[in-house]
C-alpha cells in the first residue's frame, strides 16, 4: 500500500467509518444512497419531473448542474442562478436534497446557499483555492477524482478540505484516463476498496462518467455496489437523446428503475 502522508482523512487516525448529516439524510451509514438527475438543469418541467421520477425509483438525492464547466467554452455553461432556483423548486416539490456543482470561488456563496451537498467536479480536484474555500463552508462536499489523479492525490485534495474544518467530505470515483479509447473514461473500481481501507470517508461512484455509455451504466452501478460503494451518482433525464449535455451516458426513467431494482438486490445480498 502507499505510504500515508495524509492525516485527517486517514483511517489510521479515525478507524470507524465517517457518517454525517446531509440535509435530512445520514450518509456513510449502512444504507446506500443514490444521487440521480440530469447533467444540466434545463427547464422547470425537466428538473421537477426528473426529481419525481428518480424519487419514485428510490433515489434519495437529486443532482443537476446549474454552473457547468464544460470542456469547450462554446458548450452550454448552465442556467446558472436560474438553474439554482429551479433546483430549489424541485426540492420543494419532492423533498429530495440537492447536489449541484460549484465551479469556482466567486459563485460558491450563491451555490452553497441552495445546495444541500456541493459537488466539486473532476476538473477542480486540484483547484486549491476552491478546496480551501469549500473547507470553510458548512455543507457536505462530494470530491470527484481528477481524470488523471492518483488515489493519493485525491486523498490529499480531501485533506485540504478537512484541514479547513469541513469534515463532511465524500470521495467519488468517476473514471480516469487510461490507454483505452473505446470509452471516454475507465472506471477504476480498485478505488472503492482502496479508498475505504485508507480513509474513513464515504466512497461514492459515478458510473455515468465512469464508462460514458448509457447502455453500460447499469452494469457499473451493480459492480460499484458489489465492490462496497456507499453510494452512486447517476445521470438520469426524461429524454436522454434530447438532453443538452451528457445524453449519451444518461439513463431514462425505465432504465433507471430497473437498475435500481438490481442495485437493491445486490445491496441486500452483501
Ligand atoms: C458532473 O458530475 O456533472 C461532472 C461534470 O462530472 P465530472 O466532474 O466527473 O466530469
Amino acid at each position: 500500500l502507499i505510504s500515508q502522508p495524509f492525516k485527517l482523512v486517514s483511517r489510521e487516525v479515525k478507524p470507524e467509518d465517517s457518517k454525517f448529516q446531509a440535509g435530512p439524510l445520514v450518509l456513510g451509514g449502512k444504507s446506500i444512497h443514490v444521487i440521480a438527475g440530469p447533467s444540466s438543469v434545463e427547464t422547470r418541467d425537466q428538473i421537477v419531473g426528473t426529481a419525481q421520477g428518480v424519487k419514485k425509483a428510490g433515489a434519495t438525492l437529486l443532482r443537476g448542474g446549474a454552473f457547468k464547466p464544460h470542456l469547450s467554452p462554446y458548450e452550454f455553461q448552465g442556467l446558472k442562478h436560474d438553474g439554482l432556483a429551479l433546483l430549489a423548486e424541485a426540492r420543494r416539490e419532492t423533498g429530495l436534497p440537492i447536489v449541484t456543482e460549484v465551479k469556482d470561488t466567486a459563485t460558491l456563496p450563491q451555490v452553497a446557499e441552495v445546495a444541500d451537498i456541493l459537488l466539486l467536479g473532476s476538473r477542480n480536484m486540484q483547484n486549491y483555492a476552491l478546496l480551501e474555500a469549500v473547507g470553510e463552508v458548512r455543507k457536505p462536499v462530494i470530491l470527484k477524482r481528477g481524470i488523471s489523479a492518483t488515489l493519493k492525490e485525491m486523498l490529499m485534495a480531501a485533506e485540504y478540505i478537512v484541514a479547513r474544518g469541513n469534515t463532511r467530505v465524500i470521495l467519488c470515483e468517476r473514471g480516469i484516463r487510461t490507454f483505452e479509447t473505446m470509452t471516454p473514461n475507465t472506471l477504476d473500481l480498485n478505488a472503492v476498496p482502496m479508498l475505504k481501507s485508507l480513509s474513513h470517508l464515504p466512497v461514492f461512484v459515478d458510473p455515468s462518467h465512469g464508462i460514458g455509455m448509457r447502455k453500460a451504466v447499469p452494469a457499473l452501478m451493480r459492480a460499484a455496489v458489489a465492490a462496497g460503494a456507499d453510494g452512486l451518482l447517476v445521470q438520469v433525464h426524461p429524454d436522454p437523446p434530447r438532453a443538452i449535455s451528457d445524453g449519451h451516458q444518461t439513463l431514462d426513467f425505465p432504465e433507471f428503475e430497473k437498475a435500481m431494482d438490481e442495485v437493491r438486490a445486490i445491496a441486500g445480498a452483501i
